[in-house]
C-alpha cells in the first residue's frame, strides 16, 4: 500500500501541468503527469549481503576502512627507494628479502636495499616504488635496476578504491554485480535496503482463456499475464498473479479490492480502449480515481493511469490496453519507470537513446511517437537498423524477434533508408 500523497488528488497534479490533454497526450507529458502523481514507498528491511541483489539501498554505504588498506604492489618486481634511483644510470640493489600478497616483509629497508615483491604484496617499510621484473636483472642477492623509472610507480594508493569516511553509495542506488563486490570488500555483510514494491496483476476480457482449457470458438489464450510475469519479475518487484478476470462488475470490483488492498500497484491489461463495451473503466473510475488517456503513440494508445481504493489501501493504478505489443510498450515506456521510482530509486534509470543508422525506409506520419521493433545489426564496422516486418500491435512476434525499440519521435515524419533514428536496446548488461 503506497502512502497516498497528503495534499493534492491526481487530477489537481496533472491539471497543473504544461500542456496537459488527456484526448491527446504526447509520452513525455503522459511521463511527467505519472511521475507528479507518485510516491515512493518509505519502508526498509535489512538484508544479508547477497540478498541486496537487485533491491534498492536504503543507506549510505559509508565505508569504515580504506580500500586497499596499504599501499601495495600492483606488478610483481623489486619495491625500492626512490632516492636510491639514479635517473642518467643503473644501479645495483641488494634484495634483502621478499613480500608476497597476504605475506608483509616486516623489517624496515634502508639505503642500497631493496625487496623481491608480488601483486597485492604490502609495501615493505622505507620503499615507495616498484620496479617490474621484466627490467631488472638479478644475480645472487645483487637486482640491477635500469635507468627511467619514475618514483611511486607501480604502486597502489592505500584507500585509492575506498576511503575511509567518504561515502561511496547513496541511498537510492540499485544494488547490482558491482555494488555487491563493492560492499563485500568493506566487510559489510547486513544492510538496509527498500522493501520491495508489491504489485497485482490481472488481465480482463471475456474472450481470454487459460492455458489448460481448451480454446473455445473466438478466445484467445491469455498471453499478457505471461509478459508482465517476466517484465515484472526481471525488475525485481514482488508480483501477486490475480489470473484472468471476466468482464463481470461483482468479480471485477473484487479484484481491484483485493489489489488495492495488498498492493503498492496494479497493472491491468484490456478494457480501456475508446469504446469498449465492458466494466473497466467504469469500476476503474468508481473505486479509485483514475484518468484515462489517448496517449499520441503506437502502439498503445489508449491507457488509464491513477489510484484505486482509499487511505491505507490505496494503489497506483496502470490500465494498460489488451494488445500484446501495446502492453509491452506502454509498459517499458511508463510502467517500468514508475515502479522503479515507487521502489525507491533515486538514481537514473532512463533507458539511453542510441543512433544508428536505418537500412530502410519506415513509414511514419508526425503527431505521434512510434515505437517500432527494430533488429540492430553490424554491416562491416557499422551499427544499422531494420525492422522486424510486421508491426501490428497484436503481432507478438515483432517483440520476440526484436532486440530493440526504433523510437520515431513525435513530430518525426518518414524516415528515407540511410537516416539516423533512435534505438532503445531491449537487453543490455544487467
Ligand atoms: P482490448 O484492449 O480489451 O480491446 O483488447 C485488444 C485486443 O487485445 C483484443 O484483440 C484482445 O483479444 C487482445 N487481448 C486482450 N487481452 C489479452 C490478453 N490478456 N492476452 C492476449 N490478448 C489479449
Ligand atoms: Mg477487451
Amino acid at each position: 500500500m503506497a502512502e497516498r500523497s497528503k495534499n493534492s488528488t491526481i487530477a489537481q497534479v496533472v491539471s497543473c501541468l504544461d500542456g496537459y490533454d488527456p484526448d491527446a497526450l504526447r509520452v513525455d507529458k503522459a511521463r511527467e503527469a505519472i511521475r507528479a502523481c507518485l510516491v515512493p514507498v518509505g519502508q526498509t528491511e535489512r538484508v544479508a549481503i547477497r540478498e541486496s541483489l537487485g533491491r534498492v539501498l536504503a543507506q549510505d554505504i559509508v565505508p569504515q576502512i580504506n580500500v586497499p588498506g596499504h599501499d601495495n604492489s600492483a606488478m610483481d618486481g623489486w619495491a625500492v627507494r626512490s632516492s636510491d634511483l639514479i635517473s642518467s644510470r643503473e644501479i645495483s640493489l641488494k634484495e634483502i628479502g621478499k613480500a608476497l600478497a597476504g605475506k608483509p616483509f616486516q623489517t624496515n629497508v634502508g639505503p642500497g636495499e631493496c625487496v623481491r615483491v608480488m601483486t597485492g604484496a604490502v609495501m615493505p617499510q622505507g620503499t615507495d616504488t616498484v620496479v617490474i621484473q621484466e627490467s631488472c636483472r638479478s644475480e645472487g642477492n645483487r637486482v640491477m635496476v635500469p635507468p627511467g623509472q619514475k618514483t611511486g610507480q607501480n604502486v597502489r594508493a592505500a584507500g585509492e578504491d575506498l576511503k575511509a569516511g567518504i561515502a561511496v553509495l547513496k541511498a537510492g542506488r540499485p544494488v547490482r554485480a558491482a555494488e555487491l563486490g563493492l560492499i563485500a570488500s568493506l566487510g559489510i555483510g547486513e544492510l538496509s535496503v527498500k522493501r520491495r514494491l508489491r504489485v497485482a496483476f490481472f488481465s480482463t476480457g471475456d474472450e481470454l482463456a487459460s492455458i489448460g482449457t481448451a480454446l473455445k470458438q473466438g478466445e484467445v489464450y491469455d498471453s499478457n499475464r505471461y509478459t508482465l510475469h517476466g517484465m515484472l519479475s526481471r525488475l525485481g518487484v514482488e508480483i501477486i498473479d490475480m489470473g484472468v478476470v471476466r468482464d463481470d462488475p461483482k468479480l471485477l470490483e473484487a479484484a481491484f479490492r483485493k489489489a488495492a488492498a495488498s498492493a503498492d500497484a496494479i497493472v491491468t491489461t484490456g478494457g480501456v480502449s475508446v469504446g469498449e463495451a465492458d466494466f473497466v473503466k467504469q469500476l476503474m473510475a468508481q473505486l479509485g480515481e483514475v484518468l484515462f488517456w489517448k496517449i499520441a503513440m503506437r502502439p498503445g494508445r489508449p491507457m488509464a493511469f491513477g489510484r484505486i481504493g482509499s487511505g491505507e489501501n490505496a494503489a497506483f493504478l496502470f490500465g494498460l490496453p489488451g494488445n500484446p505489443v501495446a502492453v509491452m510498450v506502454t509498459f517499458y515506456q511508463f510502467v517500468r519507470d514508475a515502479l522503479l521510482f515507487l521502489g525507491g530509486r533515486t538514481d537514473s534509470f532512463e533507458i539511453p537513446l542510441l543512433t544508428a543508422k536505418s537500412s530502410q525506409a519506415i513509414r511514419k506520419v508526425p503527431g505521434r511517437t512510434e515505437y517500432q521493433r527494430g533488429i540492430l545489426f553490424r554491416e562491416g564496422d557499422e551499427w544499422q537498423v531494420r525492422t522486424t516486418g510486421q508491426q501490428g500491435s497484436g503481432v507478438l512476434r515483432s517483440m520476440s524477434e526484436a532486440n530493440c525499440f526504433i523510437v520515431l519521435e513525435h513530430e518525426r515524419g518518414k524516415v528515407e533508408a540511410g537516416e539516423l533514428v533512435s534505438v532503445q536496446l531491449m537487453d543490455a548488461l544487467a
